[in-house]
């Protein structure tokens, strides 16, 4: 039996149609002296063709079973290392530091059944990425790269708007995976670069912790998430004063005008 059948609990849905891995890989604005971390490598499709774009390539694999394979496969070839272990476990900065680079590029034909975790914990680790290209659902990608006022809008727009300029590069059909999931795929490139470049990281997160109260609940407005967490004098003002209605959606609100709200409602509370 495949390790896909055995395994369909870790997103085990191999690109095998060579051309989307040729155009994925083409997508890359990898560079050389880039240190290059896979995050799910599988059986090594993509991995071969990475491997001769740069000098240093780190493959994390959960599987033990491919990672063995890839061991074998790429054992004498000093710039792969293949790690054994969980993405959402790993260290990226231990791994920049013993490889003395001060960043990395992170791509991944992403386990979907944990697309959002380790989205968040890149982000979490964005001091240590210079760039991320990442395949997941093309849903997640909507929402990933959505704008305010459409469907997809909502936190993880925020966060991944707030660290990168992400954009869908290309969508890819089930038919070109083994065994085909369900859903439409689509190739996601994120440069990452801080919107808001005069917040420190402590505001950052803050801003983050205010964007989740925000979206809390998709039915309710702004102003009833807001009021889980703020008085509503002070809720109801800082809306006031930021031009905003009562009855606005969060959804309908800028990044820029998300903050604009954060910052008035942290001044109330100095
Ligand atoms: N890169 C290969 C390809 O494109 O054909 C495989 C991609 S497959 C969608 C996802 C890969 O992530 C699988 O090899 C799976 O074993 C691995 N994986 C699942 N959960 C993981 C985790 N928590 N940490 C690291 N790898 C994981």
């Amino acid at each position: 039996m495949s390790s896909s059948l055995r395994r369909p609990k870790l997103g085990q849905h191999f690109l095998r149609d060579p051309r989307y891995v040729r155009k994925i890989v083409d997508a890359l604005s990898v560079q050389p002296e880039d240190l290059l971390i896979e995050i799910g490598p599988g059986r090594g499709e993509i991995t071969r063709i990475l491997a001769s774009k740069v000098h240093a390539l780190t493959a994390i694999e959960i599987d033990p079973s491919l990672a063995a394979l890839l061991r074998q496969e790429f054992h004498g070839n000093p710039k792969i290392e293949i790690f054994e272990g969980d993405i959402l476990k790993a260290d990226l900065g231990e791994i920049c530091e013993r490889h003395k680079r001060e960043h990395c590029y992170v791509f991944g034909n992403l386990p979907y059944y944990i697309t959002s975790p380790i989205l968040h914990r890149l982000f979490a680790a964005r001091a240590h990425i210079r760039h991320m290209t990442v395949l997941v659902q093309r849903e997640v990608a909507e929402r990933i790269t959505s704008e305010p006022g459409l469907r997809n809008y909502g936190y993880l727009s925020v966060l991944a708007q707030c660290f990168s300029q992400p954009h869908i590069v290309f969508e890819i059909p089930p038919g070109a995976f083994a065994p085909p999931p369900e859903v439409y795929s689509a190739l996601v490139d994120c440069r990452m670069v801080s919107r808001f470049p005069r917040w420190n990281d402590p505001s950052c997160t803050a801003f983050l912790s205010f964007a989740r109260i925000c979206f809390a609940q998709k039915r309710k407005n702004l102003l009833n998430n807001l009021l889980a967490t703020y008085p509503q004098r002070q809720a109801r003002q800082a809306l006031e004063e930021s031009g905003l209605k009562t009855n606005i959606r969060a959804e309908q609100l800028t990044l820029e005008q998300l903050a604009n709200l954060f910052e008035r409602l942290r001044l109330y509370n100095l």
